[in-house]
């Protein structure tokens, strides 16, 4: 079917209207009209061509929540009227030991990534959620709850994902003495969920206006970056730390927080490499770690904790007219703290 998107062409291109085919229902697809799309930070990465792997034209967009409206014969997961989520991906080989383990975002030969990719013909582009339809394989689709606010759930595919999925794996919990660099999509949701499981969290921010929405967020201590003192208070004093930060910064400053064996997790991707000295690491026995979005078992295990207490994205509407402005106030870090986008708006 045809369907309504906007679409950038080049790295200094703006977003526009742009209209393309999504695929026929395949017997174990599921179509779904698109109710909301959050704003990731990694969509005006690659819609600038930070990353320097960007497919144009594109369409963004990958925190994707909308209603079944048709199904395929097969799909015995899903049914017409019910509500849906997409995330970062949708396919991938699912017979490699990550695909296996569910951890398909490590696909040893790549995900199919919902959109800025190929599909597994690896020709066939892939056009994310800024627009009114999507098709997706019932296996890569995600049950969403009723009971949570659809534009405020939709964040929850990429930024919480991103989020949950280190906090979890490195067991973060009730003791836990955790740094959150970052204030923004994924940083707002780190500060509910290390709260949610009990950590004493700090929130490492830039802006000394979030330090009251960090705390009612659930941080326990605010701590201003750019005061060089802050980096002494702290010396030695956390256990890991998960750094959102979308633009180059000092690595590490935030490493010298670490306590002996702690661990920093990277989950922003700046444009530029990484550069420290190897004692940030050397001294204290430190971890620089990564981590890449979630698995579609843990995502779902991820919505359900959320429904089950109450926890989503603190989100602006917009509709999709106001992409553009989105994504320059996103670069000022003027966002409270996901934008979502409205895909009415579109019709
Ligand atoms: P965002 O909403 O724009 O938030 C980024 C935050 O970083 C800002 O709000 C700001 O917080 C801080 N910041 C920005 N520039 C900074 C600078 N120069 N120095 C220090 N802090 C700065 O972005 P997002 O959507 O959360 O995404 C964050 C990053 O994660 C992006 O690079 C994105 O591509 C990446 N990402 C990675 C994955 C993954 O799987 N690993 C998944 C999704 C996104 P303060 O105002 O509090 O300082
Ligand atoms: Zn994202
Ligand atoms: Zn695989």
């Amino acid at each position: 079917m045809k369907v309504q998107a906007y679409a950038t062409h080049s790295p200094t291109d703006q977003l526009h209207p742009f209209q393309f085919m999504r695929r026929d229902v395949g017997p174990r697809d599921v179509k779904m009209e698109i109710l909301f799309c959050g704003v990731c930070h990694s969509d005006l990465h690659q819609a600038h061509n930070d990353w320097k792997n960007s497919i144009y034209p594109m369409v963004p967009g990958h925190e994707i929540v909308g209603r079944v409206t048709e199904v395929g014969g097969e799909v015995k997961k899903f049914k017409t009227g019910e509500l849906g989520g997409v995330g970062c991906f949708v396919d991938s080989c699912r017979v490699c030991p990550s695909c296996t383990a569910g951890l398909e975002q490590y696909c040893v030969e790549g995900c199919t990534q919902t959109y800025n990719g190929y599909e597994r013909d690896g020709k066939t582009p892939t056009y994310g959620g800024y627009s009114t339809h999507i098709v997706v394989d019932q296996d890569y689709l995600l049950h969403v709850s009723e009971k949570l606010p659809p534009a405020a759930v939709a964040p929850l595919l990429c930024a919480g994902i991103t989020t949950w999925s280190p906090l979890r794996h490195w067991k973060i919990g009730k003791g836990s003495r955790i740094g959150v660099v970052g204030l923004g999509g994924l940083g707002h949701m780190a500060v509910k969920f290390g709260a949610a499981f009990g950590a004493e969290v700090t929130l490492f921010s830039t802006s000394p206006d979030k330090e009251a929405d960090g705390k009612k967020l659930g941080a326990h201590r605010f701590a201003m970056t750019k005061d060089p003192d802050t980096f002494k208070k702290l010396a030695g004093q956390l256990d890991f730390i998960i750094d959102t930060v979308s633009a180059p910064h000092d690595y590490s400053a935030y490493l010298s927080t670490l306590k002996l064996d702690g661990t920093m997790v990277c989950v922003g991707v700046p444009e530029d490499n990484i550069s420290f000295p190897p004692f940030s690491v050397i001294m204290g026995r430190r971890s620089l770690a990564g981590s890449a979005i979630g698995g579609i078992a843990e995502t779902q295990e991820m919505l359900d904790f959320c429904a089950e207490h109450n926890i989503v994205a603190d989100v602006e509407v917009i509709p999709i007219q106001k992409i553009n402005e989105a994504y320059d106030r996103m670069l000022k870090n003027d966002v409270k703290y996901r934008f979502s986008i409205d895909m009415a708006s579109l019709k």
